[in-house]
């Protein structure tokens, strides 16, 4: 069905010239720094007083600054909007996938520049920089693919009737992104709203505006309208009800935390005066992932997943493993095998260019958080390795696991987001599954196992979104592993499949009488 799509491939920055390339474009982001951010309303650039700063977690330098939409720069962009859309619907899927196809021309020509960004505003390394672009390049040539099948509609029978029944767009949509993928996300979600033939308004997160800033760029070079896409950054406190609750918004597609998940969520839920429709809410949350390692697995090959799980991007990733389940019999050996993996990937205080395994987490807000959650993890159980961590000059953790944690304790039900994982003893497979099923999250799981028996049982029975076995339980890839999780970790939105753009249309069911 597929055939001849390709994944994008991440760079390899060991060869020179790549190297080379990086360095440039951190150059040309020297040059930049200290920039404003506008709005972007209709096509036209509205610089406000309100300003926020923009931080580099690695070095607490100041970026740039963005401006911060106000009540009334809400309304008017998701007028501007509704007024886009009027033409943007009546777009030709043909018209819609050539922009597609643009963007991501635009996004390979100026991959260095926009990874050097991503690095310096949200601390990733090289790799996980660009592997987020590669994603975002596989987002968009899967729904180029999907949106051609979708415009078939649904097949019907037909008698004296012609019948038909097809997708259409379903008008504004607010898209509300975190921090974590600042391009990959931000740019999944507007996309998915474009390609459908609807319009939106877009907030990105307020630690990383500029890296989603330098994607509308490109976006608005793509041959869309002015107003089909609108930048409008701003406190998610001060503008996100005033737009989840706006009369025009017909779709909410939010990526971010529970908490916030599931306010706007409920708030969706009301119709409010001047409101036609029900509101749409795709919720992409937060997880508490588990990998379970029973008695047969192999130690080393366990060891490594769970630390490249647990501490790739600092453990700042939704699908990142926060917990793992230990069978009693090999404990002793997985925990000096994932602390040997782990002692491999120290945070030293790094510039963020030096392109080391592990940077800082993402700002002052997340390093309390998770240092916090690192001292009641001290309490509950035994920091077998790190627990260490320094503001100094940017936001480093150290890789820390924390040994004897019982099912009860806080860290191993609540999401930290941050380079911690709690292991958790366990006497029987079914007692793993048993705690991997107990938080309130779905999102992402895995299990470590050689007995056929422990397998087929934890694929029925081990309630998450993304399951993988003898693998890692993150870097889900476009068009093998469909994301998006259960339970307050989603509305299971499976990103990358025809499915996702399902949730940006309705189905018009039409029937034409032939005998009349
Ligand atoms: P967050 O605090 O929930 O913020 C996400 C977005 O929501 C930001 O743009 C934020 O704006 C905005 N926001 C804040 N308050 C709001 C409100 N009252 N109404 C509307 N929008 C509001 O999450 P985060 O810290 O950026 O991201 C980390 C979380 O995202 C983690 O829980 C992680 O698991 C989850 N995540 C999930 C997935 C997935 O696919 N399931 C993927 C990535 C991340 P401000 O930035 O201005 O506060």
């Amino acid at each position: 069905m597929y055939k001849g799509f390709k994944n994008a491939v991440e760079l390899d920055f060991s060869k020179p010239e790549l190297k080379e390339k990086m360095q440039a474009a951190f150059e040309q982001v020297d040059a930049e720094k200290g920039l404003t951010l506008p709005l972007v309303i209709g096509g036209e650039r509205i610089y406000t007083e309100k300003k926020f700063e923009s931080i580099n977690p690695s070095t607490k330098e100041v970026l740039g600054y963005s401006s911060s939409a106000s009540a009334e720069q809400c309304d008017q962009a998701i007028r501007a909007a509704q007024d886009a859309f009027a033409t943007w619907r009546k777009s030709s899927v043909d018209e819609r996938v050539r922009c597609m196809r643009k963007l991501a021309q635009l996004l390979v020509e100026n991959r260095f520049y926009i990874d050097a960004w991503n690095i310096e505003e949200s601390g990733k390394n090289w790799g996980e920089a660009d592997g987020e672009l590669c994603e975002l390049l596989d987002f968009i040539n899967s729904y180029c693919v999907h949106i051609q099948t979708l415009e078939e509609g649904i097949p019907l029978m037909h008698t004296d009737e012609h019948n038909v029944c097809k997708y259409i767009p379903m008008g504004v949509g607010a898209t509300i992104s975190p921090w974590n993928f600042p391009v990959g996300l931000f740019a999944n979600m507007l996309i998915a709203a474009a390609i459908t033939g609807n319009t939106s308004v877009n907030k990105p997160a307020s630690t990383t505006p500029i890296s989603a800033f330098k994607f509308f760029e490109l976006m608005e070079k793509c041959g869309i309208p002015a107003g089909v896409i609108n930048f409008l950054p701003g406190s998610g406190s001060d503008i996100g009800d005033l737009i989840v609750d706006h009369p025009l918004i017909r779709f909410i597609n939010f990526t971010g935390s529970k908490d916030v998940g599931c306010r706007i969520y409920e708030r969706a839920g009301k119709v409010n005066p001047g409101q036609k429709g029900l509101k749409k809410v795709v919720a992409e949350m937060g997880g508490k992932n588990a990998i379970i390692v029973d008695s047969s697995a192999n130690i080393a090959k366990a060891a490594q997943g769970v630390a490249s799980s647990a501490f790739t991007f600092q453990g700042q990733k939704c699908s990142a493993c926060s917990r793992a389940l230990v069978m009693a019999d090999v404990h002793d050996e997985f925990v000096a095998a994932l602390i040997e993996e782990a002692k491999k990937l120290k945070a030293d205080q790094g510039t963020g260019r030096d392109n080391k395994t592990i940077g800082p987490v993402s700002s002052k807000d997340a390093y309390d958080k998770i240092t916090e959650y690192i001292e009641i993890g001290r309490g509950e159980g035994d920091v077998v390795c790190g627990g260490t961590y320094s503001d100094e000059k940017g936001y480093y953790i150290d890789p820390t696991i924390i040994d004897g944690i019982s099912r009860t304790d806080r860290i191993a039900n609540e999401e930290i987001f941050g380079p911690v994982v709690a292991v958790i003893t366990v006497n029987s497979f079914d007692e793993a599954l048993d705690i991997a099923n107990q938080t309130e999250y779905g999102l992402t799981g895995s299990v470590y196992s050689e007995t056929r028996e422990n397998v087929i049982k934890a694929k029925d029975e081990f309630n998450v979104g993304n399951l993988y076995f003898n693998r890692k339980c993150t870097a889900a890839v476009v068009l093998q592993h469909p994301f998006g999780g259960f339970n307050l970790s989603g509305t299971d939105a499976k990103t990358g499949t025809p499915n996702y753009l399902r949730n940006f249309m309705y189905l018009k069911s039409i029937s034409e009488d032939l005998t009349f």
